[in-house]
């Protein structure tokens, strides 16, 4: 179900697409004298989906923030295919590592074109350039043709796929997914779950998404890192978590499923 073929991964460039690893070793952090982070050692492999499960308040999005780099760890390391981005001694801000996010809030800027929205990000491009790029963003999460109409006409399981469109348009080498469904009604959520997971799977891209939903993780991880209160619980496949929970805690999360 992953990646057929051996590909090239290293930083982004824009137009070419890298799936790269990223890597927490040891990360901390603190906010004052609380501890939301305790230690976490925790890879994404390239092309892979990993899932960040947890209950609110486990530190899924401050591990999503650090690894986007708009915050910094308060110890601990983070590598992106193996290059340190944030230590003691070094930090790459967030616009030189190649990452692309997508929040809850989709955040498209109403007053422009869906063409606009996606070619916002893409800096360094010619506007020519920008616009063929955003176009064939657009086309990829199945928007082709739509580029000059307004979010307002659209419903909201197509602004998730414009957000998506935005996210990878850049062709980033880690796209960091914070609940990116959870605005969605869950009629409709099955479907832009199912969308979502193929265009992923297209660009190939490697991608931390973070749930509070045990099976969400289930259907779009290819692994699973389980938080609770900083800590990391247990990593693995969704089966191996759902068949053999480390402990309780582990298998409450699961049991609702079936
Ligand atoms: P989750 O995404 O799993 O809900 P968060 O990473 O948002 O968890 O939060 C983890 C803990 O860190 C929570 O207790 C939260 O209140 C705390 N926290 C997050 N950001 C800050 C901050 N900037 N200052 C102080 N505490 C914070």
């Amino acid at each position: 179900k992953q990646n057929d073929q051996p590909r090239p991964a290293g930083r982004t460039s824009v137009g070419v697409s890298f799936a790269a690893s990223l890597t927490f070793e040891g990360v901390h952090q603190r906010f004052g004298s609380k501890d939301v982070l305790c230690g976490i050692d925790l890879s994404a492999e390239p092309g892979q989906i990993l899932c960040l499960l947890g209950p609110s308040g486990s530190g899924k999005t401050t591990l999503l923030r650090i690894a986007a780099g708009i915050e910094r760890q308060s110890r601990g390391r983070l590598l992106l295919n193996g290059e340190v981005m944030a230590s003691e001694s070094v930090f790459v801000p967030p616009e030189h590592r190649g990452v692309g996010l997508m929040f809850q809030d989709y955040a498209l800027f109403p007053h422009m074109t869906l063409l606009k929205n996606v070619a916002f990000g893409l800096t360094g491009l010619s506007s020519s350039a920008a616009r063929t790029a955003a176009a064939s963003a657009l086309e990829r999460v199945g928007l082709s043709g739509r580029g000059d109409q307004y979010p307002h006409m659209l419903s909201g399981g197509e602004q998730q796929r414009v957000a998506l469109a935005r996210a990878l348009a850049p062709r980033p080498s880690v796209l960091l997914m914070d609940e990116p469904f959870s605005g969605l009604d869950s009629r409709l959520k099955d479907t832009i779950r199912t969308d979502t997971l193929q265009i992923l799977r297209e660009s190939r891209a490697t991608a931390i998404v973070v749930t509070h939903d045990a099976e969400e993780a289930m259907r779009m991880g290819d692994r699973i890192a389980l938080l609770r209160d900083g800590r990391l619980i247990q990593t693995g496949t969704g089966r191996e978590l759902y068949r053999d929970p480390v402990n309780l805690f582990a298998a409450g999360f699961f049991s609702e499923l079936n």
